[in-house]
């Protein structure tokens, strides 16, 4: 997409304008004579061609300083004189019974008046409104009014797009299919307004993007724009909070009235909670007036929105529990177009359009790098892939690996590889014992996802080594028994730990953490527990901020509860305890392999535990 350019072109071709405008009246208001061929002759000559006779249409000019005449014999030759200050001049004319006037050039008027006054103030105009544009420009302003820092105030900032052979369309996006079904109505609404309009229908004002960061609303935006071949007017919500009470509802009203001029357009508010949040009745002295100020005149100038124009409004938020319910109203941003993080196939798209930038081996097998990557936005698998780039050239090779990628994953989620931070024998090898810990009881147990790779190379997050393990395909459902399986694994650490050294270190609280949630839910939230049944006890609120949730339960329920949820978590050690200690051997051989290495392979695990 391109930056409008437009006013100065404008400005260019309209000084052309003048500058031609004013050579043409120059051609064509001049008084015919002076277009002649004229000879100079002196006065004397003059008065002796009167004497005999000789001269013919005598023309004295508006100012009477000049004479013009012809000669009575051959009319074609035209004269010119110095007049003087005869006043016998019009006898002697008289008595050669030639023709004489004195000419009044009405258009001489015109003439003075528009060379004298109207051209230099355009000239003068022009010029200057060209130089404030140039200068505007050098101090880094993009258009009318953005120059001046103190000319600019109450307008809005939005920048203004057209589309261009380079602008954002749908298949940029990868993915979020749903979201893109749902926006192609607006897109084709866009397109033809009329068709709507015909049949009665009024088109949705606005659209709601909902989702969490980075799953690609700003993106999807830019690509209705793009599809529908409009200007598209972008603005984030704080962009609107200003320095003086009332300037954001100022722009509010400048961003629409820009709108109202370009329509069919769109109106894109990134962010909009940071305008949009819930106003608060309480306190009647309330800190957030401006803020107030300026949803209220979102608000209002929403509805005062004429849904026929072809505007529509798109906005984007991450925290939709938060805004003001008005603005969620019918007639406002009455729809809501979710957008979820991606899923498996998703993600695979995602690196490939990601991939498609930059240099890549032929055998890359995205699928792994997906999968291995569960859980991440859009933007951070495009994180993902800049990483890999950036490794590649770190490493001196010309393109990017299925290496580059996989260790550029470990980079964006669990944080740089930090080679430098190191342990000590004992500390190292009990986090061998305990990362094989985790592995060895995920491995025995049937419905347990396999193990991708185990390390114990520090990460700068603060984890002293991680077992990366891998759902095959999406988990949409989980079973009980896949719940228990997980909490057992997560206990397998520690128990390494307990069988090894007969100690147990702090090592474990991540994974303590877990497996209490885990074994929480199933009892609060997922039905699993015999006792209580298909109640809910728990209310979770805020889904994208990780969950606040609530307990929702008399006290005496909430200690069963608890009660049930150590239980679980025991049992399942318990489990986990029993498969280590069959298998002593392995889990020896194991961690003394793990030590060694510092990072094995799921696939060197399972040969070894095979073996
Ligand atoms: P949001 O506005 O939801 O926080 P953005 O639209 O700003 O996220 O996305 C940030 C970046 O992530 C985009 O510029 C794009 O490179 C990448 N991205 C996110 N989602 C997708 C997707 N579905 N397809 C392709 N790229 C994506
Ligand atoms: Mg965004
Ligand atoms: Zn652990």
């Amino acid at each position: 997409m391109k930056e409008v350019k437009r006013p100065r072109k404008q400005l260019i071709t309209y000084v052309l304008l003048v500058v031609l405008a004013m050579l043409l009246i120059n051609l064509f208001l001049t008084p015919a004579i002076m277009n002649r061929k004229v000879r100079k002759v002196d006065y004397s000559t003059f008065l002796e061609m009167v004497e005999e006779k000789n001269v013919d249409g005598v023309e004295i000019d508006a100012s009477g300083d000049t004479i013009y005449f012809t000669d009575r014999a051959t009319p074609a030759n035209y004269y010119q004189t110095a007049s003087m200050n005869d006043p016998d001049l019009v006898n002697r004319l008289l008595a050669s019974g030639c023709t004489f006037t004195r000419v009044v050039e009405k258009q001489s008027l015109l003439t003075n008046f528009l060379f004298s006054w109207v051209l230099p103030l355009a000239f003068f105009w022009g010029v200057g409104a060209l130089l404030s544009r140039v200068l505007m420009k050098r101090m880094g302003g993009a258009g009318a009014g953005s120059g001046n820092p103190m000319l600019s105030f109450g307008k809005s900032n939005a920048k203004v797009y057209v589309p261009s052979t380079t602008s954002i369309k749908f298949k940029d996006v990868a993915g979020e299919e749903e979201a893109k079904q749902l926006l192609e109505e607006l897109v084709h609404y866009l397109h033809d307004p009329k068709q709507y309009a015909d049949i009665g229908a009024t088109c949705p004002k606005g659209a709601l993007l909902v989702g969490p960061p980075g799953t690609g609303k700003t993106l999807l935006a830019k690509a209705v724009a793009g599809e529908a071949n409009v200007p598209f007017f972008s603005i984030a919500g704080s962009e609107f909070v200003e320095m003086f009470v009332g300037m954001g509802a100022s722009k509010v009203r400048d961003l629409f009235e820009q709108a109202e001029k370009n329509a069919p357009c769109i109106v894109f508010i990134d962010e909009i909670d940071t305008i949009g949040k819930k106003r608060d009745s309480a306190g009647a002295i309330s800190g957030n007036d401006e803020r107030e100020q300026t949803l209220n005149q979102l608000l209002t100038e929403m509805d005062g929105f004429d849904g026929g124009k072809g505007v529509i409004i798109l906005a984007a938020t991450n925290r939709p529990d938060i805004l003001d319910p008005a603005l969620l109203r019918p007639g406002r941003f009455d729809r809501r177009i979710p957008v979820e993080l991606p899923d498996l196939e998703g993600r695979i798209a995602i690196l490939k359009v990601h991939a498609k930038k930059i240099k890549c081996a032929s055998n890359i097998d995205f699928r792994a790098i997906a999968t291995t990557a569960a859980g991440a936005s859009g933007a951070e698998l495009a994180n993902i892939v800049n990483e890999a780039a950036l490794r590649a050239v770190r490493e001196g090779r010309k393109f990017v690996t299925q290496e580059d990628l996989q260790e550029s994953i470990e980079v964006v989620i669990a944080g740089y590889q930090k080679k430098s931070r190191v342990l000590s024998e004992r500390e190292k090898r009990i986090v061998a014992y305990h990362e094989i810990g985790h592995a060895m009881v995920a491995a025995y147990q049937t419905n347990s996802a396999p193990v991708q790779k185990i390390t114990i190379i520090p990460r700068t997050n603060g984890a002293l080594g991680y077992t990366l393990q891998v759902d095959e395909g999406e988990k949409f459902l989980m079973s009980k028994d896949e719940i228990l399986n997980k909490i057992a694994t997560l206990t397998g650490g520690r128990c390494a730990e307990e069988l090894a050294f007969n100690s147990i270190t702090t090592g474990a609280s991540n994974d303590i953490e877990q497996a209490t949630r885990l074994a929480r839910a199933m009892i609060t939230k997922y039905g699993m527990d015999d006792s209580f049944g298909m109640v809910q006890m728990e209310t979770t609120s805020n889904i994208y901020l990780g969950g606040d949730s609530s307990l929702s339960c008399a006290p005496e329920t909430a200690k069963r509860i608890d009660d049930l949820v150590v239980d679980v978590v025991r049992k399942q050690h318990d489990k986990a305890g029993m498969i280590l200690m069959q298998h002593r051997e392995k889990l020896d051989e194991l961690a003394q392999y793990l030590f060694v290495h510092e990072t094995i392979t799921g696939d060197e695990f399972m040969r070894i535990l095979n073996q």
